[in-house]
């Protein structure tokens, strides 16, 4: 039932209905102008006119996200985004701070660390690899609900002392669930009572094979007290890193996710935003979840300020006209208009859905470009 008649799509291109029917024809189709076509082929025509498809919808909350690929040859390695889980006091918030404290300090000025839910760490090789600072489950399964999944990579932290506990085998579920590969960090190993091999066992019954017991999954004894075991952690990340080969094309028009957002008294709404792709620039006009914004100044976790921030790097964003949610996609668009367009658009989808349970119709689905 999804479908939009030819003189609709004409409408949405700025193109002549007669020259879609045209086309149509040509591609083997004889419709007339009010007859429907299905979303297939409403696609090919977008695209034979050398437009750009661009949905609008429930499904386009991640607007971009899901859009069209970059070609093969525009794709640059980029940092791996890590995310630490684990049982509560096995020593997530500990091993993130211990992990930043390996970072070497870059330039001069050095700025104040400060907190904008996720940061980077620049390896003593000088790899970049980006930490989200909002440890646990829930946050994680969150932004994967909301379709989101910017994770790469989880570190599942096991204090060697207490060994497997209900979170820690929620945390090896949401991962699986994710299709994200897993290293398993062994934490408080400087502890008399910490036996490690035992960890590696319980593991087992989860389905958690170690390298050591045959299995693919990289395994690491630490202690985030007495910062050991850190170098190879890192040197394992880089490792799984590699293998995944994880790219992303810089040259382009930015995409992101929100990795948390608040309203700050005298800044205004601020989010802090991942990006995923191209490079987000200050004076960027764009949307985020229901809200647009044009960036007004961007600050990196060091707090310094940046006028730009390629794939993989965390910032955050001033100049948003409300608050987003955290797991809401960011997309940069050629200007306000379209901007407050798509915002509007998305607004109005989301109090659509609160009051009624109708689906969208395929008109409200797309429209197209140039
Ligand atoms: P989280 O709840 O997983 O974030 O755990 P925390 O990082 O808050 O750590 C919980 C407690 O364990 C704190 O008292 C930490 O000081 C302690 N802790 C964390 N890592 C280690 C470690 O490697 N060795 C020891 N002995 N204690 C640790
Ligand atoms: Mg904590």
């Amino acid at each position: 039932p999804e479908s939009i008649t030819v003189q609709e799509l004409a409408n949405r291109m700025a193109e002549k209905g007669a020259d879609l029917v045209k086309a149509l024809f040509k591609m083997g189709t004889a419709v007339t102008l009010n007859q429907p076509i299905d979303q297939d082929t409403a696609e090919l025509l977008v695209e034979e006119f050398g437009h750009r498809i661009q949905r609008v919808s429930d499904a386009d909350v991640e607007i971009g996200m899901q859009g069209e690929e970059d070609a093969p040859e525009t794709l640059k390695i980029r940092p791996p985004v890590v995310t630490i889980m684990g049982h509560v006091d096995h020593g997530k918030t500990s091993l993130l701070d211990a992990l930043r404290g390996t970072s070497v300090v870059q330039g001069e000025s050095g700025g104040i660390t400060q907190h904008i839910g996720a940061y980077q760490i620049k390896t003593k090789g000088g790899d970049l690899i980006t930490f989200l600072d909002t440890p646990g489950h829930e946050a994680f399964s969150e932004m994967r609900a909301r379709g989101a999944n910017v994770t790469d990579i989880v570190i599942l932290v096991v204090a060697a002392d207490d060994g497997l506990m209900p979170q820690t085998i929620e945390a090896i579920n949401h991962t699986k669930a994710a299709g994200v590969p897993m290293i398993v960090a062994i934490n408080k190993t400087d502890k008399p009572d910490a036996n490690p091999q035992k960890v590696r066992e319980r593991l087992l019954e989860h389905e958690v094979i170690v390298e050591d017991m045959g299995g693919e999954t990289q395994d690491v004894e630490v202690s985030a007290l007495k910062k050991t075991g850190l170098d190879t952690l890192i040197d394992k990340i880089l490792l799984q890193a590699e293998l995944l080969e994880l790219s992303a094309n810089p040259d382009r028009d930015a995409e992101g996710t929100v990795v948390e957002a608040q309203l700050d008294k005298g800044r205004g709404a601020v989010a802090t935003i991942l990006v995923r792709r191209g490079t987000l620039k200050v004076g960027d006009t764009f949307v985020v979840g229901a809200e647009s914004g044009k960036v007004r100044a961007m600050i990196n976790d060091q707090g310094q300020q940046v006028k730009s921030a390629g794939p993989s790097t965390p910032v955050e964003v001033l100049g948003l006209s409300g608050v987003p949610m955290a797991g809401d996609q960011m997309t940069v668009v050629e200007n306000e208009a379209r901007a407050r367009e798509v915002a509007a658009y998305r607004q109005e989808q989301a109090t659509k859905k609160r009051t009624t349970a109708a689906p969208t119709s395929f008109e409200h689905m797309f429209s197209a470009l140039n």
